[in-house]
């Protein structure tokens, strides 16, 4: 196939400074939970974004002093010359499919505790470091400014000399010493460095100068900057500080990276922004400067990718999650394969994995972070290893995406399932208040399902002990799924929540059904993601009184890691939620729910028609408990039938019995581990 010629402008090369793109599209800098602590997995995921057709590829937060260091978040590293070797291993890399490296220099000041070097971190004014730490940011003199210029300065020379060919400016999300000092918030200086936007510039423009003058003969310079913080005028806005500090240093860098602040609103979910949110905050840009910008805002139409360009919006398609989700998003466009674009669905689960310090996943590619530790590429696949059929039952997010991979991989798939849909726990969530985008995960595998003669996907089909024998398949997989559990069990209550008589309890299923209770509501939380946030959302939504009773400190919060907490906390408050924290639901009885304070045990009865317990899952177990009595040649579970988990778990659940169908799998660790290296001797 060929591209579509309305296309072709997404193709065109562009300058910035003396480097030159090949295209416009342009991995943005982002965190992956790799970094240094992960390299080669880190190195192997970017690679991978450059043979799929990223013209521009960045890091993720480099650190350039020790003074700031930002442990235990994995991200890179240019202390000195030693931290050179992993970032020029992902050079390489993106350079052997003709990418530009990008290098995101960073000092994060009060952003980083230095947990791990024990420095005492600066700030342009003495203020708490932003973690809840037990520590103070010192402010910075005039010799502390001059040392960061100077180390600043070394550790672009150092990403030069490793192979970057663009050196970023960082000034972005609130999270460097830079953007700290154009902060009118947070930045009390009397000197030359506070007051006026020109003071408080005077540190970004100075810091520009050096990166120029050090690497701008061979590298593009960038400055990153957040033109918008949503917070008016205490920060910067794109109609006041925002813009006139871009107005004010419009041709100095090669190339603006513009987006707003904080990360949250940066990489603001689908539950909450449409794609193409920010284009209200960083439209003007272009209008002021000649210079090239990049901007982001999950897109993943070419059609609308097209539409910024002509319109004058940005130079080049900015990515983060979009990369991910599809780190072959640029090839798929630029080979006339569009509907094989596996769209993100803006959930975030991605970014869970760096606030957890581990490799990020993705829930709509699987294979994300596992490039390099078990050689899983995003777009192939090995081939079956047998003429042999497999009959998966149930077309979940699971059986879905097991059935797809195997198909790729050429084996005969039959999947049934004895829903009228598929799609499985996501056909009642996808119609969730702010999910809609999540319905991806199921329309991006039906599709690469349809176009394959040897995968058939059988609805209104249940399948018993008896029928899945009969069906004969060499393989049988169970990907039953899992129910919500209307007992109360969980971790706050072990053994349950005990239930009087009369008392109506609902699962989340019966109100993805459209149960509507005839007075007030409990939504007891225990499962702490956004299940019992949506619950309240959607109960609240058709005029049910809701008391939100969680024995967590706050709503939802697992949703921290999804940077979403504040948000869901936010809308229940102004939904008119009733929100009852750090209790426990003790008792149901007819009419009434017995919560108890989770410190002291004081007990309180609230009123409630119903409740709706969302504490736990309980997998479908019951085609597993016959057949394996029945001993089949080859039978094994997936998804939340073996452990019920997040949608991103069962994605790759499916996925990794695709890959390890018929192969011989070293069960001891079964992946590449990057293991720390001793260093020489003992003692000092
Ligand atoms: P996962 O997240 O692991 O994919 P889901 O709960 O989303 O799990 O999907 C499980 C699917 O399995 C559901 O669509 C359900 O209808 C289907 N299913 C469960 N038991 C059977 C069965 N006996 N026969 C056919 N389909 C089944
Ligand atoms: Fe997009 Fe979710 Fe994947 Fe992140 S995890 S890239 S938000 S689909």
């Amino acid at each position: 196939m060929t591209r579509d010629p309305r296309y072709d402008i997404l193709f065109e090369p562009v300058k910035i400074g003396p480097v030159t793109a090949r295209n416009r599209f342009y991995q943005v800098p982002h965190c992956n939970g790799m970094g240094r602590t992960f390299p080669s997995s880190m190195a192997e995921m970017r690679r991978v974004k450059a043979e799929g057709g990223w013209a521009v590829i960045c890091t993720e937060e480099v650190e350039i002093h020790h003074t700031s260091d930002h442990s235990p978040w994995a991200g890179g590293r240019l202390w000195d010359e030693r931290d050179m070797p992993v970032l020029a291993k992902m050079c390489d890399g993106i350079h052997e499919f003709g990418s530009l490296a990008g290098a995101e220099l960073n000092y994060a000041g009060l952003m980083a505790a230095n947990r791990y070097t024990r420095e005492v971190p600066m700030a342009p004014s003495h203020i708490p470091v932003a973690s809840h730490d037990p520590l103070q940011a010192r402010a910075m003199d005039k010799e502390d400014i001059r040392n960061l210029r100077r180390w600043h300065r070394q550790a672009a020379l150092r990403a030069k000399s490793v192979g970057f060919d663009i050196v970023y400016v960082y000034a972005g999300h609130q999270l460097s010493t830079i953007s700290h000092f154009l902060s009118p918030y947070r930045n009390r200086r009397s000197d030359e460095y506070g007051g006026s936007l020109e003071n408080r510039a005077r540190l970004l423009r100075e810091v520009l100068a050096d990166t120029k003058d050090a690497v701008g003969d061979t590298c593009g310079v960038a400055i990153r900057l957040a033109v918008d913080e949503l917070m008016g005028p205490e920060g910067m806005t794109s109609d006041g500080e925002g813009r006139d500090l871009i107005e004010m240093l419009a041709e100095e860098p090669d190339l603006w990276d513009v987006n707003i602040s904080s990360w949250e609103n940066d990489s603001a979910t689908s539950r909450f922004k449409a794609s193409g949110f920010q284009e209200d905050y960083i439209g003007f840009v272009k209008s002021v400067t000649s210079k090239p910008v990049v901007g982001v805002g999950r897109y993943t139409s070419p059609d609308a990718m097209v539409s910024l360009i002509r319109n004058g919006v940005l130079d080049f398609i900015g990515a983060a999650r979009p990369s991910i989700a599809d780190p072959f998003l640029p090839r798929k466009i630029e080979e006339g394969r569009i509907e094989d674009i596996r769209e993100c669905i803006g959930c975030n689960i991605c970014v869970s994995g760096d606030n957890m310090f581990v490799p990020m996943r993705c829930t709509q590619n699987p294979t994300m972070g596992e490039e390099w530790r078990r050689g899983w590429h995003p777009e192939r696949i090995a081939p079956k290893t047998a003429d042999e059929t497999v009959l998966i039952v149930g077309a979940g997010p699971a059986g879905l995406e097991c059935a797809r991979a195997l198909g790729q991989r050429g084996y005969e798939v039959t999947l049934a399932d004895k829903g009228d849909e598929a799609g499985g726990r996501l056909v009642g969530e996808r119609r969730l208040p702010g999910l809609a985008e999540w319905g991806r995960v199921v329309d991006y595998r039906t599709w690469q399902i349809s176009q394959m003669p040897n995968v058939n996907l059988y609805l209104e089909s249940p399948m018993s002990v008896q029928t899945v024998q009969e069906f004969g398949a060499d393989h049988v997989v169970l990907a039953a799924g899992a129910r919500w559990s209307a007992d109360g069990i969980g971790r706050q209550n072990p053994r349950g929540v005990p239930i009087g008589d009369g008392a109506t309890i609902l699962t989340p299923e019966d109100v993805m059904a459209g149960t509507r209770p005839d007075g007030p509501v409990v939504v007891f939380d225990d499962d702490h993601f956004y299940m019992g946030g949506l619950m309240a959302e959607a109960l609240r939504k058709d005029g049910c009184e809701v008391v939100f009773v969680t024995p967590s400190p706050e709503v939802s919060s697992w949703t921290h890691n999804t940077l979403e907490q504040h948000i869901v906390q936010a809308r229940l408050i102004e939904m008119g939620v009733e929100i009852a924290v750090a209790h426990n639901l003790t008792a149901l009885r007819a009419g009434q729910a017995e919560l108890a304070c989770i410190y002291t045990d004081r007990t309180r009865v609230v009123d409630c028609a119903a409740a709706v317990m969302v504490t736990m899952r309980a997998p479908v177990d019951d085609l597993w408990d016959g057949l394996h009595a029945a001993s089949l040649p080859s039978l094994r579970r997936i998804g939340d039938a073996l452990g019920p988990g997040t949608i991103a778990a069962a994605v790759h659940s499916g996925h990794r019995c695709a890959r390890e169908l018929g192969e011989d799998i070293d069960d001891t660790v079964p992946f590449r581990r990057e293991l720390p290296a001793l260093a020489d001797g003992f003692g000092t």
